[in-house]
């Protein structure tokens, strides 16, 4: 029938498209994986936050406060005038995610096999808190001497097409870890080890792992060999991140220097941000931020958090805390006035998209990469870049300070 063709979509592709609404469920342990040949992500290491009790009663306390906090007030203050923004901001979106939220409820096969995740992880092998810190590393005297080792399968040379292989002399490859591009360009998972601990590379992806004092090394020499799809997820300074600690956060005015501008493809590009819910940080945005980037604002794309019985992490109206985060998209128009010609081709970008999705670890986004590929003008092969990651995506660059954090082996299982 056809709701099961959709269903068996969803456990191919990782994407459910909700009806009657601008949204697709995903579980990005089946999305990341279509980018592995030799390892899987583990479920149980994706959704640690989540399912592990530990952590979850701990945001049961956390909220828990926050209630009581909240019952003490006597009378409700008025809002100021940003609030009021924000409450405005809140209730134009509210209705989409709502019918986006009741499109899940109804969508009782799918909800199924989603509540099933948790049974389905298996003996969790995943244990928390032994991770290699990957910044701390960055800032010793040492840096420059640490290599990375890419172990190259023996297989990876065989290509399907019959080309010549890309790889022929060696199987192991060191690389300077820091300040430099690492390439992992063949079609096959890569192991990689630094120090005591093992990576895995998925096919054709590069990171580059630096400070921001650093960043301009990422401006290519030819302005035709910039890119086309840019995602920034940046360390915003905001309570729960300085006090969870997880990362240390800059300053908005340290984001104004980033090259946006200067890393952009000639022909334009799309630039996804992931912004906080805050909106000082929104206006900060709107009007400084995507100005000095040359960016024109397009639309804004929703990720709804959702727990695996399919119900919203937390109420949709609290304040303080909101169960969704917003990606606002822009485009940087190409140097060649072909507007007409591009808007021809390229499908018009949807405003207020919504992703469902249960979250993993502290502030992890969900992969977005195939949802905005076709959004991108003139995409080609090795032209995105993602800033700020914490990861790697198949035909992508990351770039941070950590982007291998969720490449470690503890991540993954063998196939
Ligand atoms: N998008 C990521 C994900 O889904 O996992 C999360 C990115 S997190 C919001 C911001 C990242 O910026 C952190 O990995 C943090 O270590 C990094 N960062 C903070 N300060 C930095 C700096 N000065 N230079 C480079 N990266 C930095």
């Amino acid at each position: 029938s056809k709701t099961s063709d959709k269903l068996s979509e969803f456990l191919e592709s990782g994407v459910y498209r909700l009806e009657d609404s601008n949204a697709s469920f995903i579980d990005p342990v089946r999305v990341l994986n279509r980018s592995y040949t030799r390892f899987r992500v583990s479920p149980s290491a994706y959704y640690s936050r989540s399912f592990d009790s530990k952590h979850t009663g701990q945001e049961a306390r956390d909220s828990s406060n926050f209630r009581k906090r909240k019952r003490k007030e006597k009378k409700p203050q008025p809002l100021n005038d940003r609030e009021r923004a924000a409450d405005q901001r809140h209730q134009e979106v509210r209705p989409f995610l709502l019918k986006a939220h009741e499109s899940l409820v109804r969508a009782t096969e799918l909800l199924e096999v989603v509540s099933n995740l948790k049974g389905n992880l298996g003996p969790s092998t995943w244990s928390p808190g032994a991770e290699q810190s990957l910044v701390e590393l960055g800032r010793v005297w040492q840096a420059p001497l640490y290599e990375i080792t890419l172990n190259f399968h023996p297989n990876d040379n065989a290509r399907e097409d019959g080309g010549a292989p890309t790889i022929h002399y060696c199987e192991q490859r060191a690389f300077p870890v820091f300040n430099n591009l690492v390439v992992n360009e063949t079609s096959e998972d890569v192991e990689a080890e630094l120090l005591n601990s093992r990576y895995i590379l998925p096919p054709e992806t590069s990171f580059y792992m630096s400070d921001l004092g650093q960043i301009h090394n990422l401006i290519p020499a030819e302005s035709d060999c910039g890119f086309n799809l840019i995602v920034i997820d940046p360390p915003w300074e905001n309570g729960s991140a300085r006090q969870k600690q997880r990362y240390s956060t800059l300053p908005n005015r340290y984001f104004l220097s980033l090259p946006v501008k200067q890393i952009c493809h000639t022909d334009g590009a799309l630039v996804a941000l992931w912004v906080t819910n805050r909106e000082k940080l929104r206006g900060f945005v709107e009007k400084e931020l995507f100005p000095a980037w040359g960016v024109k604002y397009v639309a804004t794309f929703f990720w709804l958090k959702v727990k695996a019985d399919g119900s919203l992490i937390c109420d949709l109206d609290l304040f303080h805390h909101r169960p969704y985060e917003c990606l606002l998209l822009g485009l940087v128009h190409g140097k060649v006035t072909d507007s007409k010609q591009l808007s021809s081709t390229k499908p018009k970008l949807p405003d207020n998209q919504i992703i469902l999705s249960i979250p993993g670890d502290y502030s992890r986004k969900p992969p977005i990469a195939g949802l905005l590929h076709e959004y991108a003008p003139r995409l080609q092969r090795g032209r995105c870049i993602e800033l700020f990651a914490r990861e790697m995506t198949a035909g992508w660059i990351s770039w941070g300070n950590e982007p291998l954090h969720f490449q470690e082996s503890r991540n993954f299982m063998k196939t």
